[in-house]
């Protein structure tokens, strides 16, 4: 989340130490306190802190439990957690730690160190973002690479088999490609991939939709809640974005433009499928629309599997 100052919460249950704490930050940073646990993991999860200063002693949740449920929520895991403690804790400091936290401010609290901590901590956080946003991106494209697809994919199918939806996966490849590269080079084919790229994407219109680049001149997609009528309707705007394009391509033998075949496979999942087996069986519909002529697309539907009465 892209904000002006860094938001920092401040979990403690004595008013004086969230007035302190309240005091040195504010200058620098947005801050948002809590009293008590349920109301520090409310807002966690809803303003996705940059940063959670966390007293340890609390009455009912204290501050190991709330790191420890915190850590275990792929909402705020990633949130960096310092601790509050008194002097001379070591054995206090060891357990947070292996919580989980980074870092430990001492009571009474000296606002240079706290603000000297807190500025290193956020400091790594923004690197650590960097570094996961670079690594889910392909460097050719822009677009999510294939290991953004497969944590999409692991988690939208678990979300469908929660919500008994459907979920479509297709695999779009460009046609007779190496003949495009043979006739224009490489570099014009690696245009040639942005382009498509970036038109796919523009193509799909619901926010959960997912395009990745999968491997060379292949890309795979995930349409969460789509059945196959809404892969059918997809299919045929992404091939209609792809010959908008108007590509040269007079080397083809399909046409005289660039254009993509696409395989799509639809299931509503249970707990007992296998989402590579939805995976493979858009491969398959791939090479139906590649046998059928290229330029069109296919859907497949995986049938839902037989459940006992
Ligand atoms: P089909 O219609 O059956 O898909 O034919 P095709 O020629 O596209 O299929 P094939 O798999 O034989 O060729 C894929 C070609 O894609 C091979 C290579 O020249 C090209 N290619 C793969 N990755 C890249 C890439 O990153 N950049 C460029 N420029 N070309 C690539
Ligand atoms: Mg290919
Ligand atoms: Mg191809």
């Amino acid at each position: 989340m892209v904000r002006e100052k860094d938001l920092i919460l401040v979990v403690d249950d004595s008013p004086t130490n969230l007035a302190i704490l309240n005091v040195v930050l504010r200058d620098i940073y947005q801050v948002i306190t809590a009293n008590n646990g349920s109301d520090a993991l409310t807002l966690a999860a809803s303003e996705e802190p940059d940063l959670i200063i966390l007293d340890i002693m609390m009455p009912g949740m204290d501050g190991y439990e709330i790191c420890d449920r915190l850590k275990s929520n792929p909402f705020t895991r990633d949130i960096p957690v310092m601790f509050v403690t008194a002097m001379d804790q070591e054995r206090q400091e060891a357990k947070g730690l292996a919580l989980g936290a980074v870092d430990y401010i001492a009571k009474p609290v000296s606002p240079p160190i706290v603000l000297a901590r807190v500025r290193n901590q956020l400091e790594l956080k923004k690197q650590r973002d960097y570094l996961r946003r670079l690594s889910a991106i392909d460097g050719l494209t822009g677009i999510a690479n294939r290991r953004a697809f497969e944590e999409d994919f692991d988690r939208e199918w678990r979300r469908s088999i929660r919500l008994k939806s459907s979920i479509c996966v297709y695999l779009t490849d460009i046609d007779n490609f190496k003949a495009y590269n043979d006739a224009y080079g490489f570099l014009a084919g690696d245009d040639c991939l942005r382009i498509l790229a970036q038109a796919m994407s523009k193509a799909l219109m619901r926010p959960g939709d997912i395009l990745a680049r999968y491997s060379g001149e292949e890309f795979v997609g995930l349409m969460p809640d789509t059945d196959a009528s809404g892969a059918a309707i997809v299919g045929e705007r992404l091939l209609g974005a792809t010959r908008a394009l108007s590509m040269p391509h007079s080397h083809s033998g399909t046409e005289s433009i660039v254009t993509i075949s696409i395989g799509a496979a639809v299931c509503r999942p249970a707990p007992s499928s296998d989402r590579t087996s939805l995976f493979k069986l858009a491969g398959d519909a791939l090479y139906a629309a590649k046998k059928g002529g290229r330029n069109q697309a296919r859907v497949f539907e995986m049938p839902d599997p037989v459940t006992a009465i």
